[in-house]
């Protein structure tokens, strides 16, 4: 069995590992496939994601599917065999925040391949891997694996479109069209929003967004957006200060801007006299809960999200994967192919 680790900062390899027998409640997976997210992007290039370092080895990946492969003892959940979505969170159920039913803010949570926690929560890459049975789902019949991989970052985008309050016959601004600011796309136009306006530095990007239902998108330097009614929500998905700046300035008195990209480490620049004086509410938006269980459902009622899936790549090429996702002009969200470990001579396929 083959897992794929982080090191250190670009230090990514493919290892062996020796899979041990799910514990009493757990479940074991064969991993069938898992989608590069930007945290695992930001654990391979710089070492850390937000304030989040990697201190020893770790396996990366928090959106996978596969198929039971054993319960153990004790476990409830779906029989082997069964295809599924995997929950990347255990929170504690007893703080504060999780009585409160803001689970996703549980500071104890464990969550599938992060180093919010010392020791690690060791990650989802893996050909095998054991995790609470109840971080199963089973998938709907009509729902098939590469699609349902994307049930993890469509949680994040439910979650934050939710944080933003109703949206039904709103002007939204998403910054950002990478795979999460699509995602938000689409939920915000299944929700309602009368329009959807992404903004990015890249056009190929912005094509996905309209794929994904943007009603218009503005490339940064290129269009000029200065002109146009300010918005009654902004999300923020690029991680960028600028976005952020961008959303202040572009949201009308009283409106809400959600901040969902995981910002640089340590403080950034915010317009706060514009904050003030326009009563703006900015909230955080981050992970989710019971959204996932929405999120499958989504994809199997057909939401337009295909477009955001644009390579595959066996695990044995996962550093070849990470490369490629780095490059916005060509990539959007990369998964790997956790059954093609030893056909290392498979082929790329692509999507436009
Ligand atoms: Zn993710
Ligand atoms: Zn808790």
């Amino acid at each position: 069995m083959h897992a794929c680790v982080i090191h250190a900062a670009q230090d990514l390899r493919v290892e062996e590992f020796t899979p041990s027998a799910p514990a009493p409640g757990e479940a074991a997976v064969s991993v069938a496939f898992g989608g590069i997210c930007g945290s695992d992007l930001h654990y391979y290039r710089h070492g850390r994601v937000g304030d989040f370092t990697v201190r020893e080895p770790m396996v990366l990946g928090h959106e996978i599917v596969g198929h039971v492969a054993a319960l153990g003892p004790g476990a409830a959940g779906p029989a082997a065999g069964t295809p599924v979505a995997v929950h990347p969170a255990t929170p504690c159920d007893h703080c504060a925040e999780c009585d409160a039913g803001r689970r996703n803010v549980c500071a104890a949570t464990r969550y599938l391949g992060s180093a919010a926690r010392t020791p690690h929560v060791q990650g989802g890459f893996a050909q095998y891997v054991t995790v609470p049975a109840a971080q199963l789902r089973a998938l709907p019949p009509d729902l098939d694996l590469r699609r349902a991989v994307l049930a993890e970052p469509l949680s994040v985008a439910l979650h934050a479109v939710r944080r933003a309050g109703a949206v039904r016959g709103r002007r939204v601004l998403v910054t950002g069209a990478g795979p999460i600011g699509c995602l938000v796309t689409a939920v915000l136009r299944h929700e309602g929003a009368a329009e959807v306006v992404v903004s990015d530095l890249m056009e190929a990007p912005l094509r996905i967004a309209r794929a994904c239902g943007a009603t218009a998108t503005v490339r940064v330097g290129a269009d000029d957006d200065a002109q146009g009614r300010p918005f009654d929500v902004a999300v923020e998905a690029s991680g960028a200060p600028a976005g952020l700046r961008t959303c202040v300035e572009r949201t009308r008195r009283g409106g809400t801007v959600v901040l969902l990209g995981l910002l640089p480490p340590g403080e950034v620049p915010l317009l706060g006299n514009i904050t003030v004086t326009r009563e703006l509410e900015l909230r955080g938006a981050f992970r989710f809960d019971t959204e996932f269980d929405d999120a499958i459902r989504l994809l199997a009622d057909g939401l337009p999200v295909d477009a955001v899936v644009t390579h595959t790549f066996p695990l044995s090429e996962a550093r070849a994967a990470f490369d490629l996702a780095h490059d916005r002009t060509i990539a959007s969200k990369v998964l790997l192919d956790l059954t093609r470990h030893t056909h290392p001579e498979a082929t790329t396929t692509s999507t436009p």
